[in-house]
């Protein structure tokens, strides 16, 4: 019997627990188009329904990825660490089952506990877990779960499903560690959070197997993903705030911990004998983040504060990861951020300003420093912040809005009209939402 296309689409989209109009809305509201149907899943060879093409991976990773980036405090000032991360990643992604994605690996300069990839391939580690890990075999399992997201395409299935359709629509919070910190500095975030919301179990058990795979197809020792597991099978016990994103987005389980044990034990007899896990070479070239290892246990236990809304005690952690390290960026602008947070402004621009000078490419320090101008009612020079944040990393409708109101500061009515009437093009509820919907009523032009 001869069935019309239609009915196959919405039966194939109703196996997924999505009505065809749910479906067309989510298209929309993603900018993806119509169906980009069944493709083969490069790791199963199956084929499957995805929302999302290669290109549109790539494209959504290009626009998302910079801002998670930067709410991670930029990429490592540590050459030689951030060289060498890429290093690994390189060797190890090279042997995934898309060695043709457009990879890159990041050292975060964040203190949290994480790992995250976005589905081109852009691959984030943060200082926090580096610190935690203690070889290079290590290492390459981190980066081989990432890549094994990547591989089997997560984050498309996720979409296609329909689990992070509010990604690129409303704004979401980005994952980064300290909320509260930037809620004062206006930073709000794009969504890039929602990108890597939680993958499910059965995903998380499908990276693990191609971690392992990858890992020791690129000749290290499968103690190494061992090791790993250990590590977060430890840190999942213990339930600290600097690793709730780690296990939010990459759910552990004694179930999965033994799954992988498994994996490692039954097959790689051979190669656990005689590999090397390279404890000294990762020991090298993570000497200069180890030496300031005591800043960034400060800086989480300040984060931890933060998250409590507790910015008083946040602030002694902070100040005991600047004695540590008084030039780390990440350590100046969390500084600034919770000085806000207690209100003492004209403080919280000294920290920014330094913050500034330390890193001067990286985006996020403009916008805080632009937050303690505007606080400080320096409109002309808040405005000049926000204006270069705006060019470095487009697409934060906040920093639209506060170049609104440091234009309305300055008293020019017409161009912070044309700002508030930008950011209403964007979003339209919460509180500038409303400040900006005020004024453009007050000024006549609504
Ligand atoms: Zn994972």
């Amino acid at each position: 019997m001869k069935q019309s296309l239609k009915d196959k689409e919405n039966r194939e989209l109703s196996a997924y627990g999505i009505t065809r109009r749910e479906f067309l809305w989510l298209s929309a509201m993603t900018g993806v188009g119509f169906m980009t149907g069944c493709a083969v899943n490069p790791v199963t060879g199956q084929r499957e329904l995805m929302l999302m093409s290669e290109a549109q991976e790539i494209s959504i990773d290009k626009q998302n990825s910079p801002h998670q980036i930067s709410a991670d405090y930029g990429t490592s000032l540590d050459r030689d660490l951030s060289n060498y991360v890429s290093r690994v990643g390189q060797s190890v992604v090279k042997n995934s089952h898309r060695p043709e994605m457009p990879y890159t690996f990041h050292t975060l300069n964040a203190a949290y506990v994480n790992a995250y990839a976005f589905p081109g391939g852009t691959i984030g580690i943060t200082r926090g877990i580096l610190l935690t890990l203690e070889n290079e075999g290590e290492l390459a399992s981190l980066i081989g779960h990432e890549a094994g997201h990547v591989s089997a395409r997560h984050t498309s299935q996720r979409m296609t499903r329909g689990l992070i359709a509010a990604v690129l629509v409303s704004g979401a919070t980005v994952a980064a560690g300290d909320q509260m910190g930037d809620l004062v500095a206006g930073l709000g975030g794009i969504g890039a959070g929602a990108l890597l919301a939680g993958y499910s179990r059965n995903q998380e058990r499908e990276a693990d197997a191609l971690g392992l795979e990858y890992m020791a197809l690129s000749d290290y020792n499968p103690e190494g993903f061992l090791g790993l597991m250990d590590m977060l099978n430890d840190m999942s016990n213990k339930n600290e705030s600097y690793v709730a994103t780690l296990f939010s987005t990459h759910p552990m389980s004694s179930e999965r911990y033994e799954t992988a044990v498994k994996a490692v034990r039954s097959g790689y007899a051979e190669e656990r004998e005689t590999r090397p896990i390279f404890k000294e070479r990762y020991m090298d070239h993570t000497a200069g983040l180890r030496k300031i290892g005591p800043a960034i246990k400060a800086m989480q236990d300040g984060d931890g504060m933060m998250m409590q809304k507790n910015p008083g005690n946040a602030r002694e952690h902070y100040e005991r990861s600047l004695k540590t390290a008084p030039e780390d960026y990440a350590g100046n602008l969390k500084m600034a951020k919770c000085l806000m947070a207690l209100e003492k402004h004209q403080d919280a621009n000294r920290y920014a300003q330094k913050a500034r000078q330390i890193y001067p490419e990286e985006h996020q320090a403009k916008h805080v420093l632009g937050m303690t101008h505007l606080r400080l009612k320096n409109f002309e020079q808040a405005l000049a912040q926000f204006d270069a944040y705006e060019q470095g990393l487009p697409g934060n409708p906040n920093t639209i809005f506060f170049q609104g109101f440091s234009l309305e500061g300055m008293g020019r009515r017409e161009d912070a009209a044309q700002k508030y009437y930008n950011y209403l093009q964007q979003v339209n509820q919460g509180e500038y939402a409303q400040h900006a919907h005020t004024r453009l009523k007050e000024w006549g032009y609504i």
